[in-house]
């Protein structure tokens, strides 16, 4: 059964190192694995040319590489792709693809549902249901390379952006994060730049700053309201960590490494309810001294969220305030509508819906990372 082999997926390179050791094999042998595995692209053992009749005979009595299985596939009339893939338990994650002009952005799910509840995320009212491990979220961009490249209308799409920015909050799986972007990021396999790989959170502040010592890698922080009153309603962690909690940590996150970093603040506009001229001057005297830029989203809505999408003259009027006061302001264009692929549309599959109540008798937050 290969559910109690050893899954190659769910190691980065130390990882995969100290396995091999362990079985009496000399180091460098993980650096070909992961070459074979994430760069030529090959799950099978016999194919792995450069590596011993024996070890391969090992590998294959004791090891597996097993990834999640591709359920569905949906291509957007805007290019953006959408893959529904199922987990050994059944579970259904999704994985959106954004092609622009001179990058392909991909968005990997971090969590089955989540825990944390945001008021206006179609993933937060679904639930939480558990994490996902390193071979779920890393073979998330395995899979998203070879369905692209694969697909006559996709093949000459590349992705050099990840944003953890799909389902889940990636720090509440910040045991499982961690080689997973370490993957990302490693030569051996897929070497992306850390200016291109972004962890999204909602501001869990102690492993804002455990992930600020342990690896560079781009930040965004889902700040969506310039108050804590206004913050606590539509970002219920934001009762444990406020505001300035929050801004303490990014200002760590800033000052941490020798590279000129900035932060992404995200900030879905909700019509009437954070997109006035007052708020948005607020949230102007909150960022004006800090090296950030404000990522406005529209809102997506979906059935009985009780959200409307702020207009495009309400979005209009909170940029010039916002642009107009010093800060950067980019508007997120909604890509992939038509297949529900926009951002906090993602919803995946639930196998077991009443877990959505457990998690209320559970630690919550940050006493929830290992
Ligand atoms: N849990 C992480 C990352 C996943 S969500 C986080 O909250 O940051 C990615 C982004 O989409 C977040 O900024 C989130 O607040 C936003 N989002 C969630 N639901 C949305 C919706 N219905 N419309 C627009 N953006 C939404
Ligand atoms: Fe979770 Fe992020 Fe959605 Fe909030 S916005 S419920 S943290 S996925």
């Amino acid at each position: 059964m290969s559910t109690q082999r050893t899954n190659l997926f769910d190691f980065d390179f130390e990882a995969l190192q100290a396995y091999l050791e362990t079985m009496g094999e000399k180091p460098y042998r993980a650096k070909q694995l992961m070459q074979w595995m994430y760069q030529r692209n090959v799950i099978a053992f016999d194919d792995m040319s450069d590596i011993s009749k024996t070890l391969r005979a090992r590998l294959k009595n004791e090891a597996c590489m097993d990834l999640p299985a591709v359920q569905q596939e949906m291509l957007s009339t805007d290019g953006t792709c959408k893959w529904l893939f199922e987990l050994h338990d059944g579970n259904r994650i999704e994985t959106v693809y954004i092609p622009e002009a001179n990058r392909g952005t991909l968005c990997i799910s971090s969590q089955v549902g989540c825990a944390l509840d945001c008021s206006f995320c179609a993933t937060g009212r679904q639930g939480f249901n558990r994490n996902l491990s390193v071979s779920e979220i890393i073979g998330q961009l395995w899979l998203a390379v070879n369905m692209l490249a694969s697909n006559p209308k996709t093949k000459d799409q590349r992705i050099t952006n990840v944003v953890m920015m799909g389902m889940g909050e990636p720090l509440l799986n910040y045991s499982k994060l961690v080689p997973s972007l370490n993957l990302m990021l490693d030569d051996r396999s897929y070497g992306l730049s850390k200016r291109r790989v972004t962890v999204s959170t909602s501001g869990v502040v102690p492993a804002m700053d455990r992930l600020t010592a342990d690896v560079d890698v781009s930040l965004a922080v889902s700040l969506h309201a310039p108050n804590n009153a206004l913050r606590d309603e539509l970002v219920p962690i934001n009762k444990k960590y406020p505001i300035k909690e929050l801004m303490d940590a990014c200002w760590r996150y800033i000052n941490t490494g020798d590279r000129k970093k900035r932060v992404l603040f995200e900030y879905v506009m909700l019509a009437g309810v954070n997109d006035q001229p007052a708020q948005a001057r607020e949230l102007v005297s909150l960022l004006r001294d800090f090296p950030g830029k404000v990522n406005l989203i529209p809102f997506n809505p979906f059935e009985l969220s009780g959200y409307k999408r702020s207009s495009n003259a309400s979005v209009a009027r909170f940029t010039k305030i916002l642009t107009d006061g010093g800060i950067l302001t980019l508007t997120r264009t909604t890509r992939g509508d038509d297949i529900d692929a926009a951002c906090g549309q993602l919803a995946g599959d639930i196998t077991d819906r009443s877990k959505r109540y457990i998690r209320f008798a559970e630690p919550r937050f940050g006493e929830q990372f290992q």
